[in-house]
């Protein structure tokens, strides 16, 4: 379906523009506003109040004067309100995910892909809510009970990133709903309008004034710092890069602050030689080029084992030599435009750096010329193993492979990274599969799976890639505070 500059026009007026605070939709108290843009195009889609440092404290003021109320609301109440929001929303989807190709720039089958993906958090914590169990048993030496439950955490900061504008949000307010934390949400600057609809649209889910505040910003610490220095706030989670979650934790340690911390990611691919290759083609496009490979789950080092290294890299480069970038809205287009400029410019470093090491671009390997911020799908070979582009998060379009020649070998090149979170292992044997996944220190491993993002599973890293888990019966641990009463012999 063609999408008119009407369409665009009309989805964009809908969007509110302001902060939401206590149920109202407000200006910046100093009048600032901030501009979000199209990457594909570098035109400017909409403006937003930008948050002060007095705005985020009115949110707060709000997320704290709801929180009693809230707690005590009945988890069947929480539970339908996701539940209503996860059918508003999936109504709205094509809306949801238009806004999304526009503000970020993927593809619109991709986009539709995330708004499915984002929108079950909210229908597996409209589940979990009513399934929240605590415990009640008999102390080991008998007649004394032990009485367990859990209570919401406390009014939460949530900081979310630019890649994953709907699923970051979901994976955090669904959870924080679900055990009946009360929030201030800071969207990422450059792709705050998902959050905006996102947040209309759990008020007219019937989610009570202050329960989510959302405060868009220009300047994200001067939001988070007086929010995090408030006694108030109990708790923050934060996707995001892993220098601003290490800095987050330092500010976390004044006030005690429960953290989750969901950082970045330098994914291994592993193929072992009895893998089945176009299998293998096919999980390497999806798990390097989802989000043109601006995710933290992105394969970021394509270790093959040396024997099929050569079949493996020729099917793989003629896979992403036959994609097709362009504006995320037409319906051609395969892949789109890396988010801003500059992050363009980063990606074409690491690959210049690879390339003056040894590296051979057998595919791609230059930013594309025209408008938006567009970068050739890129498969490089021969790569050093001291290269930089191995060691750092590439978040581009480009998929590094080096060589292996034994599982002790491919073990040892996985874990050489500050990061641990996703791994992906393509192999026929399913001990292999075992021993290996016992061995890699990350936080998830995809087995002849490409895509391994799930609502119903824990999502999280070890290292450097953080602490805590988003999805699954874990996912509103993470709000959760225990409680426990001794009681005494009748
Ligand atoms: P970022 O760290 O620059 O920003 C993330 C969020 O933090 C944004 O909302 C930003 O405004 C805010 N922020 C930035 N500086 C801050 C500060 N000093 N104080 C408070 N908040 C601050 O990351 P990004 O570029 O938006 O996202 C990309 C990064 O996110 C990558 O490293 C990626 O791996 C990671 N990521 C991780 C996951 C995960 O689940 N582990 C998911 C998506 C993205």
């Amino acid at each position: 379906m063609t999408i008119t500059p009407e369409r665009e026009a009309e989805l964009l007026a809908s969007v509110p523009t302001g902060l939401l605070i206590n149920g109202q939709w407000r200006d910046a108290s100093d009048g600032g506003t901030f501009d979000v843009h199209d990457p594909a195009t570098g035109k400017v889609l909409a403006t937003l109040a930008s948050a002060t440092s007095e705005d985020a404290l009115a949110a707060l003021d709000a997320a704290d004067a709801a929180q009693a109320e809230w707690a005590l609301t009945p988890a069947r109440t929480r539970s339908d309100i996701l539940r209503r929001a996860f059918d508003l929303i999936n109504e709205r989807a094509e809306d949801f995910a238009l806004l999304m190709t526009l503000e970020m720039g993927k593809p619109l089958p991709e986009a539709r892909g995330e708004v499915a993906y984002g929108n079950e958090f909210m229908r597996w914590f409209s589940e979990e809510a009513v399934r929240d169990y605590g415990r009640y048993l008999t102390t080991p030496e008998g007649k004394n009970k032990i009485l367990v439950q859990h209570k919401p955490v406390g009014p939460c900061l949530l900081i979310t990133p630019w890649n994953f504008p709907l699923a970051m949000a979901t994976r955090k307010v669904g959870p924080a709903i679900a055990a009946g934390c009360t929030m201030v949400l800071k969207p990422a600057k450059l792709t705050p309008l998902t959050s905006q609809l996102f947040a209309a649209t759990l008020l007219e889910a019937g989610l009570p004034a202050g329960v989510l505040n959302v405060v868009a910003g220009k300047s994200a610490s001067a939001i988070s710092g007086p929010v995090m220095a408030d006694s108030r706030l109990r708790k923050v989670s934060f996707t995001g890069s892993t220098p601003v979650g290490q800095r987050l934790l330092k500010d976390a340690a004044d006030n005690v602050l429960r953290t989750s911390m969901e950082l970045g990611g330098n994914a291994p691919f592993i193929v072992f030689e009895d893998a089945d290759l176009d299998k293998a083609v096919e999980g390497a496009m999806a798990a390097k080029m989802r989000n043109m490979g601006e995710a933290c789950t992105a394969a970021n080092r394509f270790l093959v084992q040396d024997t099929v290294a050569d079949e493996f890299t020729e099917k793989f480069a003629a896979a992403m030599k036959a994609l097709r970038p362009g504006r995320g809205t037409e319906d051609s287009s395969t892949v789109g435009p890396l988010i801003e400029s500059s992050a363009r410019d980063d990606v074409h470093a690491l690959v210049s750096d690879a390339v003056a090491a040894g590296a051979v671009a057998i595919t791609g390997g230059e930013p594309l010329a025209g408008d938006g911020y567009f970068y050739a799908p890129t498969v490089l070979g021969n790569v050093p193993n001291d290269a930089q582009i191995l060691s750092e998060e590439i978040f581009g379009p480009v998929a590094p492979v080096t060589t292996f020649a034994t599982e002790e070998e491919a073990i040892r090149l996985a874990n050489a990274s500050e990061y641990g979170l996703a791994s992906y292992l393509y192999t026929a044997d399913y001990n292999r599969m075992f021993r290996v996944a016992e061995q890699i220190e990350f936080g998830m491993v995809g087995f002849n799976a490409g895509v391994i993002s799930n609502a119903a599973a824990p999502f999280g890293g070890v290292k450097q890639s953080g602490m805590g888990r988003e999805g699954g019966s874990e996912g509103i641990a993470e709000y959760s505070t225990v409680q426990y009463i001794g009681i005494g012999d009748p």
